[in-house]
């Protein structure tokens, strides 16, 4: 068996199921994207924004236009910070293109189109899982409701820290063991079952390895002990972005804690229905969830 499974429906798809324990059948290693920006000078207006023209699919996109516009994407008003930073995210299966309407100080539009280019996302099929794991019983299954009800609340915030803006680090030193996206197929009874694709990054890193903060932050959720995911912590940087780190063996946090890049915030463990310890680290702008990894140097 390489990974079992409960339920339906953890804001943290079904990664609290995964460990770094051949887990990753199928994997084929890609290049590590990132992507390319230019300055948008908008003539006539106002409003000069920056924007980047093409983005890949699961990205958080980082721009900054006159602090004095207002920015709408996806029905959403953007807030936008005193340097005019905003960001919002593309999601795994957005298929593009994004359109941003930017409205200047004069009241002029400009459909801002980012071109959304498609990822390879592969495909793990996992076997030996019981049947009887695919869904939990009634008890287990309103546990992990009312867990989740509260991360949802914790990453709806949309704080005025513009923590987003900083350059992304390392939570941890270690191997890739698990990429943002993959799609994962249990197979049941001889019958494929199509799982959440993995909703963030694996590092797989000895217990107790230290967890530094990738970019500051507040800290909106801290537990020890959540069903699927262990030990869990929400760190928020502002304007709807947050790294979430999840099957923690200690947490050294709490919530209200302001917390600066490279500070500790706990231990890599397996806590959860992890199989071995490492470390996931998922984000989401809102419910939107983004890849860690392209926010990240292509270093390694
Ligand atoms: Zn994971």
């Amino acid at each position: 068996m390489t990974a079992r499974s409960v339920s339906r429906g953890s804001g943290f798809g079904r990664d609290a199921f995964r460990g770094v324990r051949g887990k990753h059948r199928g994997f084929r290693r890609s290049h590590i994207p990132h992507c390319a920006s230019i300055l948008l000078v908008l003539a006539g207006t106002s409003a000069a924004a920056e924007f980047p023209t093409s983005v890949q699919q699961g990205s958080l996109v980082r721009a900054t236009v006159d602090p004095h516009a207002k920015v709408r994407y996806a029905d959403r008003d953007l807030r936008i910070g005193p340097h005019g930073e905003v960001v919002f995210g593309i999601g795994r299966d957005e298929a593009g293109p994004a359109h941003v309407d930017v409205r200047s100080r004069d009241g002029t539009h400009r459909d801002v189109v980012i071109e959304v280019t498609p990822r390879d996302w592969p495909v793990e099929r996992i076997e030996g899982v019981p049947p009887k794991t695919v869904e939990p019983p009634p008890d287990i299954a309103e546990r992990i409701k009312r867990e989740q009800a509260r991360v949802v609340a914790a990453r709806a915030r949309d704080d005025a820290r513009a923590d987003f803006t900083q350059a992304f680090a390392w939570p941890v030193d270690g191997r890739i063991s698990g990429r943002f996206g993959n799609q994962r197929i249990y197979v049941v009874d001889g019958k494929d079952v199509p799982k959440s694709p993995h909703s963030g990054m694996d590092i797989a890193v000895p217990q107790g390895t230290p967890v530094k903060a990738p970019a500051a932050g507040i800290v909106t959720f801290a537990e020890p002990d959540l069903y699927l995911t262990g030990g869990t912590i929400l760190l928020d940087h502002g304007h709807g972005v947050s790294s979430n780190f999840l099957h923690l063996s200690r947490l050294d946090v709490k919530v209200g804690e302001r917390i600066e890049q490279g500070q500790t915030i706990g231990a890599v463990g397996m806590t959860g229905r992890a199989t071995g310890p490492h470390l996931h680290w998922g984000m989401n702008w809102f419910d939107v969830r983004v890849d860690p990894l392209l926010l990240l140097e292509p270093a390694r």
